[in-house]
């Protein structure tokens, strides 16, 4: 017997749970794409892809996950050869440099660790250094989601600005995106890459490169671009099927128009961000419960520098792994793995798991993703602190 019947519940740092008005906006037979409501739809929805993230830059839609837009941020103002520095606080940092060497670029990875965010004195201090200005884009995850590390992106633009470089200001938003606060033109960010399945609420397959005017001149004055990735047709098409460089992406398109009238019209977005801080003040209270005492701690200590979209656990030797089998096994909650962050303790990430909450949840869901976890850690055996659950909910109810 188990007790994972009814709907099971993913609660995984993306795909994120997708709104059943989501799911229904999409399940429709196909549609006219030369004209009419999809074409209309979808040039009017660019302004709210400008919306979310705060700001009147070009935006480019790929279908393609967020591996694609970094390979469409990466193609458009990097060609082989030219140098990039990458800020890494997770493995998502160091995916993009390895992307971006996999397309011939010099990627030199500053490498802040795993438990605290990039440190903007030593990025000005490299960057104070390059007096040639060899360097032409600095990569950085807003929140890297194998730590749930949230980097400050304002004060990584002050250090490029008083270290006086022109270096493109490049920021991986896929995690963050709609849950986290966020303002793409008053900090100063040239390049910003996100995909629909987090905190957009959609299924995976679109994803979306925003770039400001000086981040297009780079573009113009490369060698060459793929046709296929270039974003100046994309942002600027004359023609609907310029839009997606082909066919559209019909009804992730329907999906995503539900999205963010969920998100920009009935919810707004800054009551958005702040849901997703209060959920995450939950997490965080039952997570400082369990490690008062025990062997389950959150990964990132300072709570200022902690993702409100998702969470990353350390456990010790394979617990996170034996939690997550019994927490889908018995309960039907499935718990995000680890990516392998510390290969010395633990090269397949079995001592890690992660909570996703980003997007459409609300205090059931986190509490039964927690409760799910507290009886996991109880059934088997693993040291942990008392009074997670009720912490987590006074953390709720706190004002
Ligand atoms: C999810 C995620 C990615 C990868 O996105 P895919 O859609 O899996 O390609 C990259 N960066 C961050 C910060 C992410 O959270």
């Amino acid at each position: 017997m188990t007790l994972a019947q009814g709907r099971t519940f993913l609660s995984i740092p993306g795909p994120s749970v997708v709104p059943d008005r989501v799911l229904q906006a999409m399940h429709r037979p196909s549609m006219n794409i030369y004209e009419g409501e999809l074409v209309d739809m979808s040039f009017a929805m660019l302004d709210d892809l400008r919306r979310v993230a705060r700001t009147e830059a070009n935006v480019a839609i790929y279908i393609a996950n967020g591996h694609g837009a970094w390979e469409a941020a990466i193609a458009n103002t990097l060609a082989p050869g030219d140098h990039a520095l990458v800020l890494a606080t997770g493995r998502f940092g160091k995916g993009w440099s390895e992307m971006a060497m996999a397309c011939g670029v010099e990627a030199e990875v500053m490498d802040f660790g795993t438990k605290t965010p990039v440190d903007a004195a030593a990025l000005q201090a490299r960057l104070e250094a390059d007096t040639e200005h060899q360097i032409k884009a600095v990569l950085v995850c807003h929140t890297d989601t194998s730590t749930s590390i949230r980097s400050d992106i304002p004060t990584v633009r002050a250090a490029m600005d008083a270290a006086r470089h022109p270096a493109l200001l490049q920021v991986d938003c896929i995690a963050s995106l709609g849950c986290e606060p966020f303002e793409m033109d008053a900090w100063g960010v040239d390049v910003m890459v996100t995909g629909c399945q987090k905190g957009l609420m959609t299924p995976p397959g679109m994803s979306f490169v925003y770039f400001n005017d000086k981040a297009r001149a780079v573009r113009d004055a490369m060698p060459r671009v793929s046709s296929y990735w270039d974003w100046n047709p994309r942002a600027n098409p004359e023609l609907f099927y310029q839009l997606f460089c082909g066919t559209a992406p019909t009804h992730h398109l329907y999906g995503l128009r539900e999205a963010l009238t969920m998100l920009l019209e009935e919810e707004g977005l800054e009551a958005a961000w702040a849901r997703h801080e209060k959920l995450a003040s939950a997490i965080w209270a039952a997570g400082e419960a369990w490690g008062s005492t025990g062997d389950i701690h959150l990964n990132v200590a300072d709570p200022a520098h902690r993702s409100t979209a998702v969470t990353t656990f350390r456990t010790a030797g394979e617990d996170a792994a034996r939690l997550r089998e019994w927490s889908a096994r018995e309960t039907g909650v499935t718990l995000g793995i680890g990516l392998g962050i510390d290969a010395a303790l633990s090269p397949h990430g079995k001592n890690i798991f992660r909570i996703g909450h980003m997007g459409h949840v609300n205090p059931p869901m986190i509490m039964g993703a927690l409760a799910a976890a507290d009886a996991g850690l109880k059934a088997l055996g693993i040291a942990h602190g008392a009074g997670a659950l009720d912490a987590a909910n006074a953390a709720l109810l706190a004002r």
